[in-house]
């Protein structure tokens, strides 16, 4: 099955941070593979812009570097795609430098500026794109998370960028948006007749979604500390991953339809009782120092493992459960969506038979890919045995050598800004219905003064995690790769 690869308008993208982690690590390599996969056209430039003293000669060296760091592939045109990079020194403070960059922008292509830097920086970019005459009304910006630290800076910063573009040229990105299975999980939906009936709490027992990482805080203790699990995973990347699971069909796939149909989730979530929130911080082992040493914070009180209960409060979900776990140094590097359905009405083959549940769980890390597990019979003689088989579909089996070539989460993003599609970017009034939906849950724990429980590096995460389903009647799939 081969993939087409449709080249994109000509375009000049800044990337202020060009310099910085993110741009070494995931938008210039990702912006390499689009061009060695032959969607970036002749004339399309990338421009990096930072206050370090480059020159363009050295912005490339530098890519380069990065590349070969974080590459992941080569196809052999390194010069040609280092040829379009251009580099301009801009403090966002300051004032030198940004007549130079607009000399270098072109009028009669894409403009596109990633703002791939600190949130504090989004006002003073944003005003001098705009004295500077750069911020034309077709240009667009892309900004990263964190998007807020709560409802009031998301709010802040919704209006620093209001005063300058339109919301339809604002592109927020949650990388996880970006990712093949998130979008094959709206084709597996609504693109057969199969699932779309059965999705419902007629038919759905429960949800799970769990993003497990095996990574501590490491170097990003400082950062992380002040934000947690909470913030840092839950009222993004969790949401939004619910809110494609529970949305209502679109009537279009178009970037308002889809929205509007995730805004309509996130306010129907019921607010989270704390009977059913979990938070656990890891403990230090033989091998591993702990949450509180890596964070240098011996007393903190912020949780490095979340698990929680929500509930949707719809015609189609009111009685449906969705149980999100997420959190740090655990058992295996795993993501996934698992969708339990209920069991059949009637068993025919009697209490031995056990119990059968059809589960689709969609992978979204390693190996992405959909498996729904379907129960047969035993195979050989000996009475009527039912067994559960998954049938398993990877997508970089199922395409072949072409699903090799499957283009990261930031690379398909940064081509969906050059196309001016914004499916998959979060709407401004979506980012704040999430933050006012998790800011009560947050300020509850802190008002109780509650202290995460301890867990074991390589669990599961806290005790009480597994409880939290126990009580239930239900317990969480296993955390595997
Ligand atoms: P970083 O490594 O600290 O880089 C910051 C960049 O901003 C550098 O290129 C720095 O370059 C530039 N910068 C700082 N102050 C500036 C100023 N006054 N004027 C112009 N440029 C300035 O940060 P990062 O990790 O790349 O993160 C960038 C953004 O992406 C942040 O909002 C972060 O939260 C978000 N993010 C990062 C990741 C990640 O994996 N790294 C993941 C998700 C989201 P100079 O020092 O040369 O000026």
């Amino acid at each position: 099955m081969a993939s087409r690869v449709i080249p994109v308008d000509p375009f000049d993208l800044v990337i202020f941070g060009g310099t910085g982690d993110l741009a070494r690590r995931k938008i210039l390599p990702g912006l390499y593979r689009r061009f060695c996969a032959g969607q970036m056209p002749e004339e399309a430039r990338i421009i990096g812009a930072a206050r370090s003293d480059y020159d363009a000669a050295g912005y490339r060296a530098f890519v380069a570097e990065a590349i070969e760091e974080f590459g992941g592939r080569d196809c052999e045109q390194i010069d040609a795609f280092l040829a379009r990079l251009d580099y301009v020194a801009v403090d966002a403070k300051g004032t030198g430098g940004w007549s130079e960059l607009a000399q270098r922008l072109r009028d009669d292509v894409v403009r596109a500026f990633y703002f791939s830097v600190g949130p504090g920086l989004f006002g003073d970019l944003a005003e001098r794109l705009h004295k500077n005459g750069m911020a034309t009304p077709e240009c667009r910006v892309v900004v990263e998370k964190p998007f807020g630290h709560d409802l009031e800076s998301a709010r802040a910063l919704n209006a620093t960028l209001a005063a300058h573009f339109d919301e339809g040229q604002i592109y927020r990105i949650d990388h996880y948006l970006g990712k093949e299975t998130v979008q094959n999980l709206m084709a597996v939906r609504f693109g057969n007749m199969l699932f779309e009936p059965l999705w419902n709490s007629q038919y759905v027992d429960h949800i799970q979604i769990t993003v497990a990482e095996t990574v501590g805080v490491g170097g990003r203790g400082g950062y992380y500390d002040k934000s947690g699990a909470m913030r840092d995973m839950v009222q993004n990347h969790l949401m939004q991953l619910l809110c494609l699971i529970a949305m209502e069909p679109p009537a279009k796939f178009d970037p308002d339809a889809v929205r509007d149909e995730k805004l309509k989730v996130i306010r129907a979530l019921d607010p989270v009782d704390h009977h059913h929130l979990v938070r656990g911080q890891y403990e230090a082992d033989a091998q591993n120092p702990g949450y509180r040493e890596e964070t240098g914070d011996l007393r903190s009180k912020t949780e490095s493992f979340i698990a929680l209960r929500a509930s949707v409060s719809n015609w189609r979900w009111a009685g449906t459960p969705f149980y999100l776990r997420t959190g740090k140094r655990l058992r295996a590097r795993s993501s996934e969506i698992a969708v339990v359905f209920k069991d059949a009405p009637h068993s025919i083959f009697g209490p031995e038979a056990g119990r059968h549940r059809n589960i689709l769980a969609i992978r979204l890390q390693p190996n992405e890919g959909i498996t729904l597990k379907v129960t047969i019979k035993e195979p050989g003689p000996g009475g009527m045995r039912l067994v559960d088989v998954p049938l398993d579909m990877s997508f970089a089996e199922a395409l072949g050598p072409e699903g090799e070539e499957i283009p990261d989460a930031y690379e398909r993003l940064i081509m969906d800004v050059i196309r001016g599609n914004q499916t998959l970017f979060m709407r401004g009034d979506e980012v704040e219905a999430a933050w006012a939906w998790t800011d009560p849950i947050i300020r509850g724990w802190e008002e109780r003064g509650e202290v995460p429980k301890p867990y074991d590096q390589g669990s599961s995460g806290p005790e009480d995690a597994l409880m939290l389903l126990h009580r239930d009647g239900r317990r969480w799939r296993e955390i595997r790769e």
